[in-house]
């Protein structure tokens, strides 16, 4: 069957960027399991798997507007050393929830001046194209209990 609303889906993936470094990948995992037309992925993803079939391999491309969107300089932003009480040391690297008006967001710590705590709340791959090799693995049916939560259950899914 074909890749459509409603379907579940599991694929393998290798995630490169434009100078083929391999961002992230399935290889020796179990393929990802995700419903078609929830928002479960990436729209630019979602959108260019649906019509396809088990078997299919494909290479697709995703600009940042349909991937993790562009990079928000607002997002980027200098906060004390003080406002991380109970851290004992800030290195780059580091993420933390940070509480917003928009809500909880993970925010990664770009630099560490003195007192000055540089955290960048863009997620790591906004503002990249990516470039998945797909491997489309099993497509079915979800099951009234998946439709109505919005996600997959059982093997690659969500336990509960
Ligand atoms: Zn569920």
């Amino acid at each position: 069957m074909q890749i459509a609303p409603n379907s579940v889906v599991s694929f393998h993936y290798t995630l490169t960027n434009d100078e083929g470094e391999v961002l992230d990948s399935s290889e020796g995992r179990e393929p990802l399991s995700y419903l078609q037309g929830k928002g479960n992925i990436i729209p630019g993803l979602e959108r260019q798997l649906e019509g396809r079939e088990a078997g299919d391999k494909l290479q697709v491309r995703v600009e940042p507007a349909e991937g993790y969107g562009e990079v928000q300089p607002q997002l980027v932003q200098e906060v004390p050393r003080a406002s991380f009480q109970g851290v004992e040391s800030i290195e780059p690297g580091m993420q933390f929830q940070a509480q917003t008006q928009g809500g909880p967001l993970l925010v990664t710590v770009t630099k560490v001046e003195g007192d000055t705590v540089t955290v960048d709340g863009n997620h790591p791959l906004a503002g990249q194209p990516l470039n998945f090799d797909v491997a489309v693995e099993t497509v079915r049916e979800a099951s009234d209990e998946e439709l109505e939560h919005g996600h997959v259950h059982g093997e690659g899914g969500h336990e509960h």
